[in-house]
This record gives structure tokens, C-alpha cells and sequence, in this order.
């Protein structure tokens, strides 16, 4: 029996309403089953969907039932308007790191005199950052790390899909960059304490990697860290800019004040008005 578009969306609704799930995640489904646009979507609700679409939807309905993150479901996710590869091995990237890549494309106008920059992503993850700033300014060099080869490989696909020439190194935070200086380093790292764990979604807890989340030392060990190793590692001018918690303002951006001690160091909110990264600006004085 075939089902009409709406039909299908309705049915897939109640299920997933009746376990409690976000029922968002069936429209962005049946968009990326037919190929529609929302709009298109939208205007062909009457249309059935062919026997093959139907039973790719439903295998897939299956797999957010089970509370599979619709990213992990359909493989992509976008990010600064292009589509990036995701499976369980990296993060989904997020909205807020659109806006660390936003905030520091606005601040190196100011900062620095060269067009070429050696610029560098620790922990890229999908790659989202490092292949953003490539093809937003080809001139710089740009260099992702991230101490799962896992991540890397999916890192590697996307940066050769997008057309996005990114060098690539696995290792521990900056280490893998520490035999060269800097322009710009920016990093999202794992910054969630382990009590956390419980005031989170399911669907996060059970699949995105907990090595790209969760950091010891209450979400605060890999700002240590790079604070210990960023400051040999600049050069100057330069600009580091990091993700954080909602709550770590003050403590990281402390952090860096101290290793930075004639840098700029900024907490910056994001759109819904949470602290949300910091940047240091390190400049000639
Ligand atoms: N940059 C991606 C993004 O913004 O969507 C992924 C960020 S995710 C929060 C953190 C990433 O850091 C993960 O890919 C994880 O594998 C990596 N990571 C965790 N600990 C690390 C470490 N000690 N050294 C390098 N990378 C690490
Ligand atoms: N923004 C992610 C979350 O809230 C956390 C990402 C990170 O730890 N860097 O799930």
C-alpha cells in the first residue's frame, strides 16, 4: 500500500510523539528522502511516495525511534551554509561554533597586515571549522587535529568533498602543532563536566561520542591544557579563539589572561545571550 506524503509525516508524528521524541526530525526525514526542499515538501504533500521512498523512510523512522539523532539517521548535517558528512564518530556540528568561526572572521580584519595566515582546529571533529575557514578565505593554510583517527577520516572525506584543502595531523591537543607558530588557533573542545551528564538529551548521551563532549577536571581540562601550550605557540599578532560552557566565562578567560599577559581576552555571548567563547588577541604594543 502506498502512502501519500502527508500520511506517511502524520503516522511518523504519533510515534514519535508517543515515546516523546522531537517529531521535527521527520520533515528534515522525508526532505532528505524525496530530495525536496521544504517548500517543495510542503506543495507535495499530496504526492505518494514511490515504494523504494517508503521503505527508506520507515527503516529510518525505525532508527529515530530509537532515538538516533536525525543527523546520525541521514548522515549530514549543515554548517555555515554547506553540507557536512556525520556519523557516529564526531560531534554534530553545532550553531554556536558557526558563530566562533563568524566572530573571528570579523576580528582578524583588524588584527592582522598578511593575507597568508598558518592558521590551525584543534580537535576538528567532522572538520566543520577547519574546512569552513579554507573555503571562506583560501589564502590561509589550515591545519585540523583531533586525537581520534576516526574523526579525522570523516574530517578527510569532508574537506575533500567540499573541495577544501586542509592538512591533517592526529595527536593529543597542540601537540601536533608545536613545532611551528601560529596566526590563529581556534578550538572547540570537549567542555562538559561529567555531573552534567544527567541534565542531558538522551539522544545526545547515546550517540555523539563522549570523548568530543565530556572533559575532566569539571569541563575545564583541555583550557588548561591549551593554555599551558598555546602561548610558545603564537605569533604575534595573533588570535586564539575557544568554545565554552555557558558557565566557564570567567574561569577560562582567566586562564588565558594569565599565559597571556599582554593579550586582549574577551568573553563573547552568543545569539541566545550565553557566554559562549573567548578570544585572546595578542598584538603589537
Ligand atoms: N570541531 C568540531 C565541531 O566544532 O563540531 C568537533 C568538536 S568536539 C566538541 C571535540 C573534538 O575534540 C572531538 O572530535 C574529539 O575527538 C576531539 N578531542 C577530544 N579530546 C582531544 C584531545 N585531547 N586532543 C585532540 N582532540 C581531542
Ligand atoms: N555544544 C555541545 C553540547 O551542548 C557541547 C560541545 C562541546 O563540549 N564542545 O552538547
Amino acid at each position: 500500500m502506498t502512502e501519500r506524503i502527508y500520511e506517511a509525516r502524520n503516522r511518523a508524528f504519533s510515534l514519535l510523539k508517543e515515546k516523546g521524541l522531537d517529531h521535527g526530525s521527520v520533515t528534515v526525514l522525508l526532505q532528505h528522502i524525496t530530495g525536496f526542499s521544504h517548500v517543495m515538501l510542503l506543495a507535495n504533500m499530496q504526492t505518494e511516495l514511490t515504494e523504494t521512498q517508503q521503505r527508506r523512510f520507515w527503516q529510518k523512522v525505525d532508527e529515530l525511534l530509537k532515538g538516533k539523532p536525525v543527523q546520525y539517521v541521514i548522515g549530514v548535517e549543515s554548517f555555515y551554509g554547506r553540507i557536512f558528512n556525520v556519523d557516529e564518530h564526531v560531534l554534530i556540528p553545532r550553531p554556536e561554533t558557526e558563530e566562533l568561526i563568524f566572530h573571528m572572521l570579523e576580528r582578524q580584519k583588524f588584527l592582522f597586515q598578511n593575507k597568508t595566515l598558518n592558521v590551525a582546529d584543534i580537535g576538528t571533529g567532522s572538520g566543520a571549522i577547519a574546512v569552513t575557514m579554507k573555503l571562506e578565505v583560501p589564502e590561509w593554510e589550515v591545519t585540523a587535529t583531533d586525537i581520534s583517527d576516526d574523526a579525522l577520516e570523516v574530517a578527510k572525506v569532508n574537506a575533500e568533498k567540499l573541495g577544501a584543502e586542509v592538512h591533517f595531523r592526529q595527536g593529543n591537543l597542540a601537540a601536533p602543532l608545536s613545532n611551528e607558530k601560529w596566526d590563529i588557533i581556534l578550538s572547540n573542545p570537549p567542555y562538559i563536566a561529567d555531573y552534567e551528564a544527567k541534565e542531558m538529551a538522551a539522544t545526545v548521551l547515546d550517540y555523539e561520542p563522549h570523548e568530543a563532549l565530556f572533559a575532566e577536571e569539571n569541563g575545564l581540562f583541555c583550557y588548561r591544557e591549551l593554555a599551558a601550550q598555546l602561548p610558545q605557540m603564537m605569533n604575534t599578532p595573533g588570535l586564539v579563539g575557544v568554545e565554552i560552557g555557558y558557565a566557564q566565562g570567567e574561569v577560562v578567560a582567566n586562564l588565558f589572561k594569565e599565559v597571556f599577559p599582554n593579550a586582549v581576552v574577551d568573553i563573547v555571548r552568543d545569539i541566545n545571550g550565553k557566554d559562549r567563547m573567548i578570544f585572546c588577541e595578542i598584538s603589537l604594543r
